[in-house]
């Protein structure tokens, strides 16, 4: 059955399908491995549990929702036509203008018409007579697939803390990470933001401009430090156009997918007088530079991180007014990156406003959503409408919800019962022609570019399998070990706790294990090479009894 049997566009319905290569997922992951797939010339389908085309940019449409990758290095670089023609207004989109973009992707590359969309998979068996994965969706009804490709996202099921009465709440209630399509009138209502992570810094000034009253509910302060957006000018627009083959070279390359320059001093090689300049130059520098570009011992020596913290302390002192509001959005618990940190535009400022109130959850915990509000030891705070803030179950979050079993019928999360093991972040023993590009243990960074990176591998991969005639595809449990310890051993290396939702710690119960690759991009990129040049040794390759090539 042909790929074009999936209605274009159409929720989930239309006949059982079978293809050679199904993607799960519509988000920046998804699209290049339903593009790659086709171009390499598979039958292939996408399904998503969303109305639409997007991942994170279709369900984070908060107000205040934007990139802190620079848009041009986040956007496809697959494409030097689409790289000239996408003229991006500001350094850091907004959240509408990249779920534009992905669209545009979609329609340019005729990609549509090969995803079905309101299409949650519920299930994923492996057949071992067939070498096919059978996935069941929400509706009941069944794709069939040689490969399976689970571009599911790392930050895409949202987390609620276990927080008594919240169906009481008779105003109106939204979690950041699924923020409905109608736009949501705050004004001149009394909100209340749980949360202060990287949506919570985002939304938190946005809802102040118009709601009559903002209460903000900070369980633990983050290190934010300036976004410094802006426009896009007609000037830059050209000279991007024109470095377009030197960008690509650099964010092909660079170990964190960015295109900030790495800083060659430590911090006490300079005077106090010359570091204090530099982390001025810092605070004024976009986004991820002032981790990229900061001091190279910033995250390995904690006395230069403290130095770093102890600017950005000075920082936040001087922009809140009040001392006690000041002293409360200042991390007691964490040094700089040692948690995803924030950039920010305008929050610290929010605070002055009188309409804005900060509680402490360390100090008042909530003791239980009511009909009317939020009820700490203070008493009961009536609010019309709550934003959950409350972050994601980051990594394994979807993959863990999707059902999967693979050989001998053994279940996924079983099998990743304490922690996920993988090979390059791509795969797991026992789960033949199963595939996660962008799932846990892929790189850290912009991620695009690391999702990117394992979504060729992935395809090569495929390739490799059916040019040489083979229907399964499956690592070595050997090559997943080597892989899962060399992440946790740089994990544990690493100077930080395990404070971090990097370590699977805002959710109860789940395995304290690293999520991201500790070895990063150029580690994946050495393994890569290493398995193209032995011929996919790391893989068991072989043939199923139907027969080489059969998914029907
Ligand atoms: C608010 C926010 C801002 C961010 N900003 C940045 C940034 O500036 N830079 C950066 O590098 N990263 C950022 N990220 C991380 C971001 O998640 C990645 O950049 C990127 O969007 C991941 O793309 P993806 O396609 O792998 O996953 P996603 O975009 O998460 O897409 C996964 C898709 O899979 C679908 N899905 C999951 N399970 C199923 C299922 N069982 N059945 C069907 N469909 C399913 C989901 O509905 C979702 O649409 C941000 C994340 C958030 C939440």
């Amino acid at each position: 059955m042909e790929p074009s049997d999936i209605e274009p566009g159409a929720p989930s319905g239309g006949a059982p399908t079978a293809v050679d290569v199904l993607v799960v997922g519509a988000g920046i992951t998804g699209i290049y491995q339903l593009y790659r797939a086709l171009g390499a010339g598979f039958s292939a389908a996408l399904v998503e549990a969303g109305d639409g085309v997007g991942g994170t940019w279709y369900w984070n449409r908060y107000p205040g929702a934007r990139f802190d990758s620079e848009s041009y290095t986040y956007g496809y670089l697959f494409s030097e036509e689409l790289f000239d023609e996408w003229e991006w207004q500001e350094h850091f989109a907004q959240q509408p203008e990249t779920e534009r973009y992905l669209n545009h992707v979609v329609d340019r590359f005729d990609l549509r018409r090969h995803m079905r969309f309101g299409a949650t998979v519920a299930a994923a068996t492996f057949d071992e007579s067939t070498a096919c994965w059978t996935v069941t969706l929400g509706d009941g009804r069944e794709v069939r697939a040689r490969f399976l490709v689970a571009a599911t996202g790392v930050l895409s099921v949202p987390f609620f803390p276990a927080v008594t009465g919240r169906d009481d709440f008779r105003g109106e209630q939204h979690h950041t990470g699924r923020w409905p399509a109608t736009p949501v009138d705050v004004a001149g209502k009394r909100v209340a933001v749980i949360g202060t992570g990287s949506s919570g810094v985002q939304i938190i000034p946005a809802l102040a401009e118009t709601a009559a009253s903002l209460t903000v509910y900070q369980r633990t302060a983050n290190w934010c430090t300036p976004l410094n957006n802006r426009p896009i000018t007609a000037a830059e627009q050209a000279q991007l156009r024109a470095e377009c083959a030197s960008i690509r070279e650099v964010l092909n390359t660079s170990v964190a997918g960015f295109r900030h320059e790495p800083h060659d001093r430590a911090t006490f090689e300079d005077s106090d007088a010359e570091r204090l300049a530099f982390f001025e130059t810092m605070w004024r520098s976009p986004g991820f530079a002032k981790l990229s570009s900061n001091y190279t011992d910033l995250l390995f020596d904690p006395a230069a991180n403290a130095e770093w913290c102890a600017f950005i302390a000075a920082k936040v002192r001087s922009i809140v007014t009040d001392p006690d509001t000041a002293e409360q959005l200042l991390p007691r618990d964490h040094r700089f990156g040692e948690k995803r940190p924030p950039f920010v535009t305008g929050y610290y400022e929010t605070f002055n406003d009188p309409t804005v109130d900060l509680v402490d959850l360390g100090r008042t915990p909530i003791l239980r959503i009511t009909e009317a509000g939020i009820e700490t030891a203070d008493g009961v705070r009536e609010l019309d409408v709550i934003v959950w803030a409350t972050g994601f179950d980051f990594g394994t979050g979807a993959l863990a919800r999707m059902g999967i079993r693979g050989r001998d019928g053994v279940a996924l999360v079983d099998h990743w019962a304490d922690g996920p093991k993988t090979f390059l972040g791509v795969q797991t023993s026992g789960f033949p022609n199963l595939f996660f590009p962008g799932g846990p243990h892929a790189a850290a960074g912009n991620n695009p570019r690391y999702n990117g990176d394992q979504v060729d591998f992935v395809t090569d991969a495929l390739v490799f399998a059916r040019d040489h005639g083979f229907d399964t595809i499956e690592v070595e449990p050997e090559a997943e070990e080597r892989w899962t310890a060399m992440v946790d051993r740089g994990a544990a290396a690493a100077p930080f706790g395990e404070r971090s939702y990097f370590f699977g710690s805002n959710i109860p119960g789940k395995p304290r294990k690293y999520l991201l690759n500790s070895g990063g991009r150029p580690k994946l990129f050495r393994e890569i090479a290493r398995v193209i040049d032995t011929d996919y040794e790391a893989f068991r390759l072989s043939r199923s009894s139907a027969g080489a090539g059969s998914t029907a």
